[in-house]
C-alpha cells in the first residue's frame, strides 16, 4: 500500500486559515491502513482546525467526508462533488496522487495537501510500516529471491553488497536498516541458491522506472 504521513498540523493549519468554507476529505483506501487520513484522522483533524480557528476569532465552517478512494473517479458521487464544489478550499488527506486527481477532477477548487507521501510499504508491526517497492517499472525480485536490491538498498545496487555493510546493518542508517544485501545472501542461502549470486547482473533499465519520464499504463483489452 502507499504509506503517507500526515503534515504538522502548524503547517496544515496555515494552509488552509484564510478559508471560511473548508472541506476535509478523507481516503478510504491506503491512507485510512496507515492510519493517516481515514475517516478517524479527518474527525481529529477538523476538531483541531476549528479550535485553532476559534483562538484567533476566526470565522471557518469545516465540514469533513470521506470517500473509498480518493484516485478513482467513480467514487465521486453527486454529493461530494457538490460538497467540494461549495466549498472554499478541500483539504485532501489522501496520497499525492489523491491530491491531483482532485485538481484533475475539479480545476475551479483549490485543494490543499494534508499529508506527507512516503513510499510503497508493508506493515511491520503495530504503528511501523516499511518500505518495499520503490514502483521502478521492472521488476526484478526473481533474480534476488523475492528481496528488492531498488527499495531496500540504500544505494539501490544491483551487484553488492557495498562497503558499509556491517554486522548485517547498512551504513546508512546501522540503528534500523538491515543491509538489503545481507537479507539477499541470507535468503540465497536458506534457498541453497548462492550460485546465483555468481552472476554480474547488468546495469538495470531505468527508463521504465521515474526516471525515464511520467508514465501511464493503458491495458488494451479494458479501454473502452
Ligand atoms: S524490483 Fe522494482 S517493481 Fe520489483 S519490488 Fe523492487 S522496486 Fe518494486
Ligand atoms: S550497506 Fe547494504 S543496504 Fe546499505 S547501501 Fe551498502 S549494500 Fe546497500
Amino acid at each position: 500500500m502507499i504509506v503517507a504521513e500526515q503534515k504538522p498540523f502548524q503547517e496544515i493549519y496555515e494552509s488552509v486559515r484564510e478559508h471560511q468554507n473548508l472541506l476535509i476529505l478523507g481516503c478510504g483506501t491506503c491512507v485510512t491502513v496507515c492510519m493517516a487520513g481515514g475517516e478517524r484522522e479527518v474527525g481529529i483533524l477538523a476538531n483541531q482546525i476549528r479550535l485553532a480557528a476559534k483562538e484567533e476569532n476566526r470565522k471557518m465552517e469545516v465540514l469533513e467526508h470521506t470517500i473509498t478512494r480518493q484516485c478513482d473517479e467513480e467514487f465521486f458521487d453527486s454529493t461530494v462533488s457538490s460538497s467540494i464544489r461549495e466549498a472554499d478550499a478541500v483539504l485532501s488527506l489522501g496520497c499525492g496522487v489523491g491530491v491531483q486527481h482532485i485538481v484533475e477532477l475539479f480545476d475551479e477548487v483549490p485543494i490543499h495537501p494534508g499529508l506527507n507521501t512516503q513510499f510503497f510499504g508493508a506493515n511491520l508491526q503495530q504503528g511501523l510500516w516499511g518500505e518495499r517497492c520503490a514502483g521502478c517499472g521492472e521488476c526484478v525480485l526473481d533474480t534476488y529471491e523475492g528481496i528488492c536490491p531498488v527499495a531496500r538498498c540504500s544505494k539501490s545496487m544491483m551487484n553488492g553488497p557495498c562497503g558499509g555493510s556491517s554486522n548485517g546493518m547498512c551504513e546508512v542508517d546501522p540503528e534500523n536498516t538491515p543491509c538489503a544485501w545481507q537479507l539477499i545472501i541470507d535468503r540465497m542461502t536458506k534457498l541453497n541458491k548462492l550460485d546465483k549470486l555468481m552472476e554480474n547482473q547488468p546495469p538495470k533499465n531505468w527508463s521504465r522506472d521515474r526516471h525515464g519520464g511520467p508514465r501511464r499504463t493503458q491495458r488494451e483489452d479494458m479501454t473502452l
